[in-house]
């Protein structure tokens, strides 16, 4: 039995940048909102932990960008502006991008997005990881409701009728009504409960690197779909591009064994120079791309979010923004068990989530597949099609306006933090810090 001291309604494994959110999504300041449900607040503030084995990084050199970089929909912004985090990662540093070209390099069709034509200021940021974790952590340390734990490590998890046990690796024992698993793809949660994952290894990795490149990148996304994985350019403010390049295992190994000019000299090639010639890269890094997605979110006393639910090929940027949905739609099905005077840990307070979310994710998980595999392929009527498809989809508006709405997250269908703000974001508890680093 957990004592008192560590008896927590919520224990959130994870403090990445989905479960430091989920946390924050779960203060009062946030969930009292009168938008995100008509009925008055029952029941007590929730007491919180959050478990992570690796503290946020707090400081870098005045104008390094780090490698790990997201973009960032503006549904995602709306959820950081509502979590009262989005100010300090503008601080921090966001780049935004306005337009979004597209391109496929068997056939060459293309098309372009501007955030102009459906009168918006523009399509999202990109944003260092480290960022975006470290503005919700500093919220959470000022939060007295939250204990963040770390370093710590799950080693147990036990589920009885009542309470769900946690146990660290340095032997503290923890109590709580609902555990939430955000500790990523390999999550140890979804692990020990037992919920299997559909998916499949794409022998693929992810190069991403900095460079800097001849010609301004007119805060454009570029992406050229290449037959062995696509190619993108993601724009930075300090005028570099942020690139993540998607290649066969045996490609990605000899990229990475490359020197330096050697790479350039190949980049330059597989992004036809479409930014002038690129002037120097910084370190490279690679990731193993999958797809994988949990066949349950939701069990007796815990749930999934992020990446320990789903991971999805990075070549429409969906990952974290998937991740910060179902923090809202998490947010909403507890928030409503608490005003319905309900156990925030019982299966149907955690089932009104995984219907929220599982069948959203699921089909763009499956979209994002079916364009990987169709830029993939070098079979000549499907090369037509998918030629021929772009080539209509980029001269069709109406139908363009709908994949740059879904893009942008601009549905009714979105759970209320995830909306378009009716009243101004709430206030972060505290000043805010000195900035960190750049
Ligand atoms: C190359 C690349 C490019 C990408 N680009 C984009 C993009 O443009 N847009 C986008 O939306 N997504 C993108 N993604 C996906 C995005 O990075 C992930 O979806 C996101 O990082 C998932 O966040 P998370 O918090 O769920 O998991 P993670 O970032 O994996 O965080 C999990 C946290 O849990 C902690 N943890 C793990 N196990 C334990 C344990 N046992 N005990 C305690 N703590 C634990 C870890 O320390 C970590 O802090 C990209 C991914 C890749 C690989």
């Amino acid at each position: 039995m957990a004592d008192p001291e560590h008896d927590y309604d919520i224990i959130i494994v994870g403090g990445g940048m989905v479960g430091a959110a989920m946390a924050c999504a779960c203060l009062d300041r946030v969930l009292d909102r009168g938008d995100l449900e008509e009925a008055p607040r029952k029941g007590r503030d929730w007491r919180i932990a959050v478990i992570d084995g690796q503290p946020p990084q707090r400081e870098w050199p005045a104008g390094e960008v780090d490698l790990r970089v997201s973009a960032l929909s503006r549904a995602s912004q709306r959820i950081l502006e509502r979590l009262g985090a989005w100010e300090r990662i503008e601080a921090l540093g966001a780049s935004v991008y306005r337009e979004m070209h597209v391109w496929d390099a068997v056939g060459g069709a293309s098309i372009h997005f501007d955030a102009a034509d459906l009168g918006q200021p523009d399509l999202g940021h990109i944003v260092e990881n480290r960022v975006t974790r470290l503005a919700l952590w500093e919220l959470l340390e000022q939060a007295p409701q939250v204990d963040l734990l770390c370093p710590a490590q799950l080693d147990a998890l036990v589920i009885d009728d009542d309470r769900a046990r946690v146990r660290l690796t340095d032997g503290r024992s923890l109590g709580a009504a609902l555990v939430i698993g955000a500790d990523g793809a390999r999550s140890r949660v979804r692990e020990i409960l037992g919920i299997d994952t559909g998916g499949w290894a794409y022998d693929q990795r992810a190069i991403v690197a900095n460079v800097e490149i001849g010609h301004w990148h007119r805060e454009t996304a570029w992406q050229r779909f290449l037959p062995t994985g696509p190619l993108a350019f993601l724009p930075l403010a300090d005028g570099r591009c942020s690139i993540v390049w998607s290649a066969e295992e045996h490609r990605a190994e000899e990229l990475l064994a490359m020197d330096d000019a050697r790479f350039i000299a190949e980049l330059e090639q597989a992004f036809q120079q479409r930014l002038g010639p690129v002037l120097s890269v910084g370190p490279r890094a690679a990731f193993p791309l999958r797809l994988q997605h949990a066949l349950r979110y939701a069990a007796p006393r815990a749930a999934l979010i992020g990446d320990a639910a789903h991971a999805i090929h990075p070549l429409a940027g969906q990952g974290v923004n998937l991740g910060f949905l179902d923090v809202a739609a998490m947010a909403e099905a507890l928030e409503h068990a608490r005003r319905k005077g309900r156990d925030i840990g019982n299966l149907a307070t955690l089932r009104r989530y995984e219907r929220a979310r599982r069948g959203e994710n699921l089909i763009m998980l499956g979209a994002m597949d079916l364009f990987k595999r169709m830029f993939s392929n070098r079979n000549p009527p499907l090369v037509a099609g998918r030629n021929l498809g772009l080539a209509a989809a980029e001269r069709i508006a109406p139908l363009k306006r709908v994949f740059m709405s879904q893009a942008l997250g601009l549905g009714d269908e979105l759970p209320p933090l995830a909306r378009a703000a009716a009243s101004p974001a709430p206030e972060p508890p505290g000043r805010h810090r000195a900035a960190a680093g750049g």
